[in-house]
């Protein structure tokens, strides 16, 4: 593909924005390096050619048939990370998406999205700036996809993530939707591991807090018609997180009738920037009403309830001992989280069933006191209690003060896998450093 993935000039120098914004810290400093030689995929030194030929074999389609020969990562140390007082500073109160570490991976693709093509030049870079066309097509059409999964410190040090091969499934279906390419499994978790191991001194070590992972795919080639892009870039950036809700308090939540994020045969079940650029506007008008979160629902499914913004839901029937979640319908959004508390009910005798719920439902089910508790559950905030929930012209009151029994119990137990304190059951936990 001859000179169209062209971009300007390598970066180099420093971009004292990049440290303000992306740190929060104007004076941090942590993004200061940009001097890196390797950001042209053309830029053939001898070791990417090295890297090229190696990363041949790592050959997929779209339908992610490929060789079993892992690809390699070359590797540039950030020659200005953080000090050791600014990263012990950030680690103090890291916050949720504020800080991000000294590294990043990124790996190229070329090639035809029906045909197949090469992952190649793979690295583990300093953190920084990307450099791209203004034509690149996710500028214009939005080939986006991401995920978000975290790493977790053990009492004896190591770190360890969850149910990654989730996540790359995931990833790979929501590429399969946006006809972006597939991303191998093995590398995926691999370039996890690359990252933390890289940046191993970001990794929290409180409670609740955890290494999160930003992995994204998007469309780099420079090309206004429509079609599949044939340039395309996966990156991982990484960003110590506290709890996501601090102390989990019940909150308010908002009920979208006026905006959708999704829609039948829509990209509702594929993780994509575009779902939460759709919510955003509802969101602002949660807020505008007191609420921090907005639920959705489905007006086609008798105002079935779908899920949050960017989290799913449940309801408890404690009297029951039954757990109800909205079924995967085609709009709503896989988590991890979900199917994961799904099986820890299971695994404690819990009814568990994913169907239809509706608004009446939930009406019905608080003012009788069927449902004990309403929950909103991902990987950012693991478990988080539903206060209220306010509409336009109602509200439903809070199925429990506080944080419920059973949800906080599942909380602490899912948690104690994911830290090391509960056995690993299932086997869900995969070591990274
Ligand atoms: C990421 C996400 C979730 C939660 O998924 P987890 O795998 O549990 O983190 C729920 N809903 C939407 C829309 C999401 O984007």
């Amino acid at each position: 593909m001859p000179g169209s993935n062209m971009r300007g000039a390598p970066i180099s120098g420093t971009l004292k924005q990049g440290a303000a914004s992306t740190h929060g810290l104007p004076t941090a400093g942590v993004v200061t390096n940009h001097s890196i030689p390797t950001r042209h995929p053309r830029s053939l030194t001898m070791r990417t050619a090295h890297l090229h030929s190696r990363a041949a074999h790592q050959v997929t389609n779209s339908h992610g048939r490929r060789t079993s020969m892992a690809i390699e990562f070359s590797h540039e140390t950030n020659q200005n990370p953080a000090s050791d007082a600014l990263r012990a500073e950030i680690l103090a109160d890291p916050g949720f998406g504020d800080y991000f570490t000294d590294h990043m991976v990124s790996i190229d693709w070329n090639g035809d999205y029906k045909t197949g093509g090469e992952w190649s030049n793979a690295r583990v870079h300093a953190y920084g700036p990307l450099s791209l066309d203004p034509a690149a097509a996710v500028f214009h059409y939005g080939q986006e996809i991401f995920e978000g999964i975290k790493g977790y410190r053990h009492a004896d040090g190591s770190v360890w993530t969850f149910r990654p091969e989730k996540n790359a499934a995931r990833l790979n279906r929501s590429a399969h939707r946006m006809a972006l390419p597939q991303l191998p499994e093995e590398t995926f978790i691999e370039s996890l591991k690359q990252l933390v191991q890289a940046d191993e001194k970001w990794v929290p070590s409180g409670e609740g807090e955890a290494f999160y992972f930003r992995p994204f795919m998007i469309a780099t080639e420079a090309y206004l018609g429509v079609r599949p892009a044939r340039h395309v870039e996966y990156h991982v950036i990484g960003s110590p997180a506290g709890n996501y809700f601090g102390t989990p308090e019940p909150v308010d939540i908002w009920l979208s009738t006026k905006y959708a994020r999704a829609g039948e045969g829509g990209t509702g079940t594929a993780k994509c920037g575009g779902n939460y650029a759709a919510a955003m506007i509802a969101q602002l008008e949660g807020e505008e009403n007191g609420c921090k979160q907005v639920i959705f629902k489905d007006p086609h499914r008798n105002d079935a309830l779908e899920e949050l913004g960017g989290m799913n839901v449940f309801f408890i029937y404690g009297k029951e001992n039954k757990l109800v979640t909205p079924e995967l319908t085609g709009t709503i959004l896989e988590g991890v989280t979900r199917s994961s508390i799904l099986q820890l009910a299971k695994d404690r005798g819990i009814t568990v069933e994913e169907r239809p719920i509706t608004l009446n439902e939930w009406r019905d089910g608080v003012a009788s006191g069927d449902i004990t508790e309403v929950c909103a559950c991902g990987t950012a905030a693991v478990i988080a209690p539903i206060g209220k929930l306010k509409a336009a012209d109602f509200e439903i009151p809070a199925a429990s003060e506080g944080f419920g029994e059973i949800s906080k119990s599942l909380r602490e137990e899912l948690v104690g896998i994911q830290t090391g304190t509960v056995e690993d059951r299932h086997g869900w936990m995969t070591r990274l450093v």
